[in-house]
């Protein structure tokens, strides 16, 4: 196992191992982890295939930037020819006509992709127990979960299934999976990434960003992956970043820590591991800085509200007529509509449907859905005010660590309230990663969350890796 893409990178140049070699080590690794559900679908010939061609590229000195890179996509991502299912039974055995622009990036610069991976239904959830094909297993813990929505993906990069795989965060689901498992996992700002192949959730929230089991892999990918896509309006035509090959912290930053955040409904141990690491920051020489997020406390109503508002809207289109299956009993077309609806969601998609509609429902508009954007607005002002005064901010990615498969479920505000600390920055839009920082006494993994200003991943993505290297 290669401990990052550019050893891997380096043997390969160096004619020390091949890209084929490496799939088949992959391959054999996903078949050991079948137990964990991780993959919806593994690409085992076309890899090998592209592997060879790939190597070849290699010797003749013209292979791309991400040459052999094994990468893993979450199943709400578009792979021409390819199924995709969203978790869905809904889609079951549907086909895409296109690849998603983010994946396409990456195959451009001959990265392999080596398979799809599991989620919660339309990347709805934080356990991957919503998944019409199955829960996915921690591979720390077999008896808990993984996180979610993309806990396909966080197993996969961390059961050494790829190099890097590549998830979907709207609220959480790139950033509580990669705590849980124990891996790095960066959700960019909003409109870094396009979204064009990308099935919507709620898009004014969904990202794509990468996991990894180290920080210069995710800048890679992410870079890789970014800028402005004609396919995508709300794609920033900004300029990308270039910090993968140079990862060093400067210690000028200010760094913002939210005491009021490390209190009560917080495991202890995630609050001692964090406070660790801030003393570690101070004892090193820097600038740490207690800010407030007054809003925060409001940011899963607001985010449960909007969220499901759009979803509402975007899964408007799965209707037995355009996408996917189609009920076998029904005598007209309402019921067509009704008994496709009916039969292929799971019981959080309806669930969100039905909130999502009531919310935007005349009489209930202004109460909810108008009041929460603006919550949202507030909540952005706050990280606005925020970052006059510091640089970056540390909180917890998560409450507690991974909890048990079952425990949950029965109980949707639990399980909502384990986004408490990744959905602001959704709804704000700003770059955010967690980083692993430890263990509790389970041996269970701790993760740190670490939020930039709108457009600079790289001074997160720097700190995350002085982080995991020096405190
Ligand atoms: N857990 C959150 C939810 O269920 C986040 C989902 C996501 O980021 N896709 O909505």
């Amino acid at each position: 196992m290669y401990k990052d893409y550019s050893a891997l990178r380096s043997d390969l140049d160096a004619g020390k191992t091949s890209v084929l070699d490496n799939v088949k080590y992959y391959l054999t690794n996903i078949e050991k982890g079948k137990h964990l559900n991780a993959f919806l679908s593994v690409f085992e010939e076309d890899s090998l295939a592209h592997a060879a061609r790939v190597d070849l590229k290699v010797k003749k000195g013209n292979a791309g930037r991400l040459a052999g890179m094994v990468i893993a996509v979450k199943d709400v991502l578009s792979v021409k020819g390819k199924t995709l299912t969203c978790g869905s039974k809904i889609l079951h055995n549907f086909e895409p006509l296109y690849t998603a622009t983010a994946v396409q990036r990456l195959i451009d610069e001959d990265a392999i992709i080596i398979g799809k991976t599991n989620c919660d239904e339309f990347a709805m959830g934080s356990s991957n127990e919503n998944s019409a094909y199955g829960i996915v297993m921690n591979p720390l813990d077999n008896t808990r979960v993984p996180g979610g929505s993309s806990g396909g993906s966080a197993v996969a990069a961390a059961a050494d299934m790829c190099m890097v795989s590549l998830g979907t965060d709207t609220g959480g689901s790139i950033r509580q999976p990669a705590a849980l498992c124990g891996i790095v996992g960066l959700k960019p700002t909003y409109g870094r990434v396009s979204r064009k192949g990308l099935t919507a959730f709620a898009s004014s929230f969904d990202c794509i960003g990468p996991f990894a089991k180290n920080v210069s892999d995710a800048a890679l990918v992410l870079e890789v992956m970014a800028g402005h896509d004609d396919g995508d309006s709300t794609s920033a035509d900004l300029p990308v970043q270039d910090c993968s090959s140079d990862l060093k912290f400067e210690n000028k930053f200010t760094i913002g820590i939210v005491p009021e955040l490390l209190k009560e409904g917080v495991q202890n141990e995630v609050c001692a591991s964090i406070s660790l690491v801030i003393d570690k920051l101070k004892s090193n020489g820097f600038n740490v800085k207690s800010i407030s997020l007054p809003n925060l406390k409001y940011s899963i109503q607001a985010y449960y509200i909007l969220t499901t508002a759009e979803a509402s809207s975007n899964l408007a289109r799965y209707d037995g007529a355009r996408y996917g299956v189609r009920a076998s009993n029904y005598s007209d077309l309402e019921e067509m509509y009704v008994n496709t609806r009916t039969e292929g969601f799971g019981a959080e998609v309806k669930r969100r449907i039905m909130l999502g509609t009531y919310v935007l429902s005349a009489g209930y508009y202004d109460a909810y859905y108008r009041k929460a954007q603006k919550v949202r607005r507030l909540i952005k002002n706050d990280f606005e005010n925020a970052f006059k005064e510091v640089d970056l901010i540390v909180i917890p990615t998560t409450p507690t660590t991974a909890f048990k498969i079952g425990e949950k479920t029965g109980d949707p505000l639990q399980m909502y309230l384990n986004d408490i600390f990744t959905t602001s920055s959704n709804l704000s839009g700003n770059p955010a990663v967690s980083i692993p920082i430890g263990f509790d006494n389970d041996r269970l993994p701790i993760g740190l969350q670490i939020i930039g200003k709108d457009f600079d991943e790289c001074s997160v993505l720097k700190l995350g890796n002085y982080i995991m290297r020096s405190c």
